[in-house]
């Protein structure tokens, strides 16, 4: 989310004339496009804003502008403006979509301001994006999050959820496929609960097949998941959509239903276990990639089996494993229990561990395999050509550039870990 909301911001700079800067130094305008999912991402966000003083003191004319999740908080951006009164536009994320008039106020006036607007409902489309990521692209089918999981800052600085209309979802997606984009990642908070704010009535399996139905050769992608809502309806439409990839990022967080209770997620550990079960049964050769979380507060050694437990069962096509950190502003941070911070370590040592030798598994198991690749990058220095299969596993071969872009069957000839090589064929 935070990526794309960044491409934006280039894209409007970019349609006001502006180009890419090589360094700070020689730059008009720096624009943080900040994150505070975790402390120690504002923290950094700080320490780079800070080191800027030096240089916006020896040339006035540099404009500095600070936006993002962080600013958002309340009063926050206050906060921010004392500390570094050297800023000279302080924005929230809910004015992304007006980052082209902010800045001409400031060029015109000279003077410095903050604003933030806590007028999420007004969802204005950002016209211009500077895309990055080609052959992918993200594409934005709602803002916002209701869930409040009790470790996360989201919904007090994203607000609640609203849903993008499906004309201009598929609008945008046509526009993509017609320059070319190859794949497609389809971005909300939770997609699950897209269409619920919408009428005439729609879901988000619902707009899948409406994607789905764009001509031209293309994949298509989605994050993220709630496990709680994830249901037949959107298995069935990802089994019969063919650009649908056949892949779920599924963030179970916990396999113990009783931190799952303190985390507010609305799931005990047997719903999250019923419904891999129940994707495994209905998408052929489906992935599932989920996201863990230890040392949440409360988390007894007996929890964290639990999770051990859930994701030797799971085998999981890939995780993203976090130690819990304590986020101000949300109600897990005020709770008591909290781990010690060795007794985190070495639970997130002993689930990287389990998870990696399952990742080796599945790696080795690949070997012999056909899967289709599109390719994205090329590195020059070892000559490889990087691209991803359906699941979003990265498959590397030996050839030149010229592919980057285009789908080609490969065959996985060799797993070096779990880094897989193959040949086109
Ligand atoms: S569903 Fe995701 S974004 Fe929403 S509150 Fe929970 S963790 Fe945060």
């Amino acid at each position: 989310m935070n990526e794309h909301e960044s491409e934006k911001l280039g894209g409007i700079l970019e349609n006001m004339g502006y180009i890419e800067a090589e360094n700070t130094e020689s730059a008009d305008v720096i624009v943080f496009n900040t994150c505070c999912i975790r402390e120690n991402a504002e923290q950094r966000a700080e320490g780079n804003i800070g080191a800027l003083k030096k240089l916006k003191k020896s040339n006035k004319n540099k404009i500095i502008a600070v936006g993002g999740c962080m600013t958002q908080q309340k009063g926050r951006a206050e906060l921010l403006k004392k500390k570094f009164p050297f800023i000279d536009i302080i924005f929230g994320t809910h004015n992304l979509a007006d980052f082209e008039s902010l800045l001409k106020r400031k060029l015109e006036t000279g003077k410095s301001f903050i604003e933030i607007s806590s007028d999420e409902y007004s969802m204005k489309e950002c016209n211009y994006v500077s895309r990055k990521m080609f052959p992918s692209a993200l594409v934005n089918v709602m803002y916002g999050c209701n869930n409040f999981c009790s470790y996360c800052i989201v919904p007090y600085v994203r607000g609640r959820e609203r849903s993008r209309t499906p004309e201009n979802v598929v609008n945008e997606v046509k526009s993509l496929v017609e320059k070319g984009f190859k794949e497609i990642t389809l971005l909300g908070q939770n997609v699950d609960s897209y269409g619920k704010d919408l009428t005439p009535s729609i879901d988000f399996a619902d707009l899948l097949k409406m994607v789905n139905g764009i001509d031209g050769k293309f994949r298509i992608r989605f994050m993220s998941n709630h496990p709680k809502d994830v249901n037949e309806k959107l298995c069935n439409t990802i089994k019969e959509c063919d650009k649908v990839c056949n892949s779920v990022h599924f963030p179970i967080q916990s396999g113990s239903s009783k931190v799952l209770k303190d985390m507010n997620r609305r799931y005990l550990g047997i719903d999250s276990m019923n419904k891999i079960e129940m994707m495994r049964s209905i998408i052929p050769n489906v992935y599932v990639t989920t996201d863990i979380m230890v040392g949440f507060p409360g988390e007894t050694e007996e929890d964290f089996n639990e999770t051990l437990e859930f994701t030797k069962k799971a085998r999981f096509n890939g995780a993203f494993t976090f130690v819990y950190s304590p986020r101000k502003g949300t109600k897990a941070a005020e709770m008591p229990n909290q781990v010690d911070e060795n007794v985190k370590k070495e639970r997130i040592i002993k689930l990287v561990d389990l998870q990696n030798s399952i990742n080796l598994e599945h790696s080795l198991n690949a070997v012999g395999k056909q899967v289709t690749v599109l390719f994205e990058s090329f590195n020059e220095k070892d000559g490889l050509l990087s691209g991803r299969d359906e699941g979003g596993k990265v498959i590397n071969v030996y050839h030149n550039k010229n592919l980057i872009g285009e789908f080609k069957n490969v065959k996985i000839t060799k797993a070096n870990g779990i880094t897989l090589y193959g040949e086109i064929i």
